[in-house]
């Protein structure tokens, strides 16, 4: 296969063959496969194999891949120079749009990925408090910035190095951990650290640790424990923003964060981030405020092209996000119905256009019950996927996302060979 060649050759110059680990395979066994291709609801590789894709670039396609208009958009403005590194009327639109879509971001600053924007908000958090700590939750992932490195989800968790090397003591020991859904944990520790604590940085529904959704009341919880003791509440939208609802996971579920972060969606498959909020807090960024901030690439014109169209198609749809939560459902039944037919230990978890099948008996609500997922069985499930042409995240804590392309044949398809690689596991634990 091509694809086993490219990786031997990979290897020898990019560490483990590949630029992001989770690409790698290493916790289901195999090699990557390398693409050439996608389209829709499609992807193809080197070899010439096609399969449907649940990984969506990790959240961005919510359209499908290559959709013309985005295309179309990108290849018009590319013809007028691919970057000025000047002010340009489609970052007006963009802060806009977004301001208008997400109404707790009053102003929004661009960057070029998800990390940037979490580690900027972190910044300008630390600012407005005056102070140093954070509260994150232990298997949230929000970019590889050194202060979320500690306990952190996605690639960190699947390889077991929530905590990285490099990350300095002093850093991690600014960084306080809460668990996921126990607004007592975060009591305690907003009480303990009285007027230390700047943010407090959560994945609203959290994907990196698979899909995880919040307990009731557990959102709000937040709200009232930040504004109570001062800190910021930061709603991490990476993954979530524009996927679950026009407004995000807080239009979902009705709170108002201080600061949000976003990404994905909103650079429409380019690399795009942005974090904004209330404006007295946005001020403060560089040149408006003391707070420093910048990007030679930020609000390239091919990403603000790209981003914007996106948003465009989203919003002509009226129903896109209905549409898409009842694919989204189609899936889960076909999905539930299979799990009591073969008789496997597995819980499916679903929110909108986000999953996770996790090979466990009970619900996965945080990092410790997320952990008791069986790896060895999700790796033989995910194999058996792939054969049948369905290529899944290839992780057991990493979220699946449909998108606007999938079809009700795509669906079916997915569930018949959901059917067989359960059947196969199950004969795997017999
Ligand atoms: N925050 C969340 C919630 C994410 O899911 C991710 C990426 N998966 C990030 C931040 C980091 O984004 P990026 O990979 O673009 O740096």
């Amino acid at each position: 296969m091509k694809s086993d060649q490219l990786i031997k050759r990979a290897k020898e110059r990019i560490p483990g063959g590949v630029n992001s680990p989770v690409r790698a395979f290493r916790s289901v066994g195999g090699n990557p496969r390398f693409m050439v291709r996608a389209a829709g609801s499609r992807m193809w590789d080197v070899d010439g194999n096609e399969y449907i894709d649940y990984v969506a670039s990790w959240g961005p396609m919510i359209l499908g891949h290559a959709h013309p208009k985005v295309i179309a958009a990108i290849q018009k403005v590319a013809e007028s120079g691919t970057s000025f590194g000047t002010a340009t009327e489609a970052e007006v639109e963009m802060a806009e749009t977004i301001c208008s879509m997400i109404p707790s971001m009053e102003m929004v600053r661009m960057v070029n990925s998800g990390t940037e924007a979490t580690m900027s908000a972190i910044r300008l958090a630390r600012a407005f408090t005056g102070r140093d700590k954070i509260i994150k939750f232990e298997g949230c992932y929000h970019g590889h910035g050194d202060a979320f490195l500690v306990k952190a989800g996605s690639g960190a968790m699947t390889f077991g190095s929530p905590d990285s090397p490099g990350v300095p003591a002093s850093v991690a020991a600014d960084t306080l951990l809460a668990s996921f859904n126990d607004l007592a944990s975060v009591d305690r520790i907003l009480e303990e650290n009285r007027n230390e604590v700047a943010a407090v940085i959560v994945e609203p529904v959290v994907g990196n640790m698979g899909c995880v959704p919040p307990a009731t009341g557990f959102l709000q919880g937040l709200r009232t424990l930040c504004t109570k003791y001062g800190s910021l509440l930061v709603f991490d939208e990476v993954m979530t923003g524009f996927r679950l609802a026009p407004g995000g996971a807080q239009e979902l579920y009705g709170i108002q964060p201080d600061l949000t972060t976003i990404g994905k969606v909103i650079g429409g498959g380019l690399p795009v981030g942005a974090y904004g909020g209330r404006k007295e807090i946005m001020q403060m960024i560089s040149p408006e405020g003391p707070v420093y901030q910048a990007g030679t690439l930020s609000g390239n014109p091919l990403a603000m092209a790209a981003g914007l169209e996106t948003l465009n198609q989203i919003r002509k749809t009226r129903s896109f996000y209905t549409e898409l939560e009842q694919k989204a459902k189609a899936l889960e039944e076909g999905i539930v119905r299979n799990i009591r037919t073969v008789g496997v230990d597995a819980v499916y978890q679903r929110v909108g256009s986000m999953s996770t099948l996790f090979f466990t008996s009970s619900p996965v609500t945080d990092y410790t019950t997320a952990l008791k997922a069986d790896t060895k069985r999700f790796a033989l499930y995910f194999q058996e996927m792939l054969k049948q042409g369905i290529y899944l995240p290839p992780s057991q804590f990493e979220a699946a996302f449909l998108s606007a392309a999938h079809s009700e044949k795509d669906i079916e398809a997915t569930i018949s060979a959901n059917r067989r690689a359960l059947e196969a596991v199950a004969r795997d634990v017999a």
